[in-house]
């Protein structure tokens, strides 16, 4: 039997990561492949707004289904743009714009070690058995206020990893994939996937 999972999100990029993390495990379908439009995420926490979009888009496809909530948290702004990351210069901000906007926040800093974290939170809905999961990843670095690389996409190109010394737009994909927020959540999101699987079989 084919084993399908839907991606909850309208990003490319995250489905693309996503997509590549899951690897041949799963059939993946994208939201967008059954035309349902973005779902506005009104909770108060990365948990909250990945159990939103999860449960949303789970309803109305009613198979198992993926979502990640995630954002960037700098501790010299305590914790933003956290769950408002991806329209921290407006509602429909592009990433550059964001990327300007944390710049200008962060400009009064200058000299000053500007430490920060990526948060993904992964929540997982099962319709056929009414369950819910949650998995959460982080990834530490910091903000260099001069933008590099073109990999990626968000705030990549400002989020600097002292151990690698490169942004994390300058990673390959294969690399961001070792070490990020997300690779950490989807790899135990994955564990329980497959141990699920094996249990059942
Ligand atoms: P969400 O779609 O509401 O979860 O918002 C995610 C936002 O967080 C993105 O639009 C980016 O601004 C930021 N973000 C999350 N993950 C990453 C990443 O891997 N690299 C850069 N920015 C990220």
């Amino acid at each position: 039997m084919e084993r399908k999972i839907v991606i909850a999100t309208m990003n490319d990029h995250k489905v693309r990561e996503i997509k590549s993390l899951i690897g041949d495990r799963y059939n993946v379908l994208t939201q967008d492949y059954f035309s349902i439009p973005s779902v506005p995420e009104t909770g108060t926490t990365f948990e909250e707004n990945a159990l939103i979009k999860a449960n949303q888009v789970a309803e109305k496809t009613d198979l198992l289904t993926l979502a990640d909530d995630s954002g960037l948290e700098v501790d010299l702004l305590n914790g933003e743009p956290g769950i408002y990351s991806s329209r921290y210069a407006g509602p429909n901000a592009t990433d550059d714009e964001n990327n300007q906007k944390l710049i200008k926040e962060l400009e009064s800093y200058k000299g000053e070690k500007m430490t920060a974290r990526f948060h993904s939170v992964i929540a997982i809905v099962e319709p056929s058995q009414n369950k819910q999961r949650i998995f959460h990843g982080t990834w530490e670095g910091r903000i260099k206020l001069d933008q590099k690389g073109k990999n990626g996409f968000g705030y990549d190109p400002l989020f600097y990893i002292d151990d690698l010394g490169a942004t994390a737009a300058e990673l390959t994909e294969l690399q961001k994939n070792r070490l990020s927020h997300r690779a950490s959540a989807m790899r135990a999101a994955i564990n329980y996937l497959v141990r699920k699987t094996e249990y059942v079989k």
